[in-house]
């Protein structure tokens, strides 16, 4: 791991670079407008990250699971609201269309998005069906070579401004899980629309609304693979995306420890730097031993999804654990700020609503250790 940290280096230098000169400045006003920001978005165009995952021969840039990890953690460092946007855009949007599409499907959204930075969003989640994502009622029924979908999605990142989104449907009511495909539907379609914006606590900047489907008529070229595929589809791109909501906790931590490190050094009580207090010490110790396992988590599960192995639990846990690394570490540094710490004069207190959206999205910490004592057992019984 440490092999694999070290060969990123000199990539996280120029891109924390960049972060810290076209992002942070705009993350205040991100959070407060509830916006997400048209330059922010243009900067990360003109790098091309949008398409940092997609292959070369579909216009993206062909980057590693692992070099897309440091671009979530180091987005997120600077400002959740956009790590949020940016990760779900990679790994629900893009990484969809490019495992499971036809070449057809590739070359009609991935060129595109990678060009002009068009936002995809990932319809899974309904009213009905969130943890249980398997209960999808969403319905698409077949007309000829047509469907005409009926249904509704809950809070889905970017509802708003994408242009294409991969929903979930029922295109048959029998076979459970079974019944549940995946289709590609643009914003333009009939039928197809954004709901009112949610007023979230954290990662305000984050679009974040229904999406309705009031018999949206689509060609069936618009699915993505086969009929019956949907719920498996859903599962692997949960497995990836994952990581990416770890690297956005482990970034989001990272931004903490050093606000409250930076603090304790500055700030005097007693006639001495609070740094001085070994109850402070405590406190930044065991943020900083707490990130560093957590990013050992993260980019593990990077690596083994590069390598091509398995990784559903690995994904699992780096989520569960550098979620609530972020969790313990935001705490801390409000405490370690003192009154400063609870006020929007610092970033502290937005790092702390900002990172409750990792122990939530793409499966919360409950369902993560399901995950994990599902994959423990199913090893066990392997031994015997
Ligand atoms: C900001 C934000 C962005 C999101 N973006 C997207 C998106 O882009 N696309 C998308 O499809 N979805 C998205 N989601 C939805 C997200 O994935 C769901 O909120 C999440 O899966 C939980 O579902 P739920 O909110 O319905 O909670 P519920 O499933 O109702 O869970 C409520 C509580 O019950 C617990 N619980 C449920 N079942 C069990 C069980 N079997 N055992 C133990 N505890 C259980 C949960 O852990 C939780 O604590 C987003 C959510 C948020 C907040």
């Amino acid at each position: 791991m440490y092999d694999l940290l070290e060969k990123l280096t000199d990539f996280r230098t120029e891109v924390r670079a960049f972060c810290e000169e076209n992002i942070a400045p705009h993350a205040v006003e991100v959070d407060e407008k509830q916006i997400v920001s048209t330059d922010v978005n243009k900067a990360i165009n003109a790098k091309g990250w949008w398409g940092c995952t997609v292959p070369k021969e579909y216009g993206g840039l062909g980057y590693s699971n692992a070099e897309y990890v440091v671009l979530v953690e180091e987005i997120s460092r600077v400002c959740g609201s956009t790590g949020l946007t940016f990760a779900a855009h990679n790994s629900l949007g893009t990484y969809p269309i490019n495992t499971f599409g036809t070449d057809e499907q590739r070359l009609k959204y991935l060129p595109t998005t990678c060009k002009n930075g068009d936002l995809i969003a990932f319809g899974l989640t309904e009213p009905e069906a969130g943890s249980d994502a398997g209960g999808t009622k969403s319905k698409a029924v077949r007309d000829g070579d047509h469907y005409v979908i009926n249904g509704t999605k809950s809070w889905i990142t970017s509802a708003e401004p994408c242009t294409v989104a991969i929903v979930t449907a029922r295109t048959s009511d029998e076979g459970g899980v079974k019944g549940i495909s995946s289709i590609i539907l643009e914003k333009s379609m009939d039928g197809f629309t954004a709901g009112k914006k949610e007023n979230k606590l954290g990662c305000r900047g984050s679009n974040t609304a229904f999406l309705h489907m009031d018999d949206v008529r689509v060609h069936e070229s618009q699915r993505l693979g086969d009929e019956g595929l949907g719920f498996k589809q859903f599962m692997i791109t949960l497995d990836g995306g994952r990581i990416s909501i770890g690297a956005m906790g482990l970034g989001i931590a990272q931004a903490a420890l050093e606000l409250a490190s930076k603090h304790a050094i500055k700030r005097k009580q007693f006639g001495k730097p609070i740094s001085a207090y070994q109850a402070i010490q405590w406190k930044i110790a065991d943020m900083a031993t707490q990130i560093e396992a957590a990013r050992h988590l993260v980019y593990g599960a990077a690596y083994l999804k590069d390598t091509g192995k398995p990784m559903t639990k690995e994904s699992a846990m780096a989520k569960v654990f550098a979620s609530e690394v972020a969790n313990f570490c935001t705490y801390q540094a409000i405490q370690v700020l003192g009154g400063d710490g609870y006020s929007s004069k610092y970033p502290a207190e937005r790092y702390y609503r900002d990172m409750k959206l990792c122990e939530i999205g793409e499966g919360t910490s409950e369902v993560q250790r399901i995950v994990i004592a599902r994959e423990v057992f199913k090893s066990v019984s392997k031994i015997d």
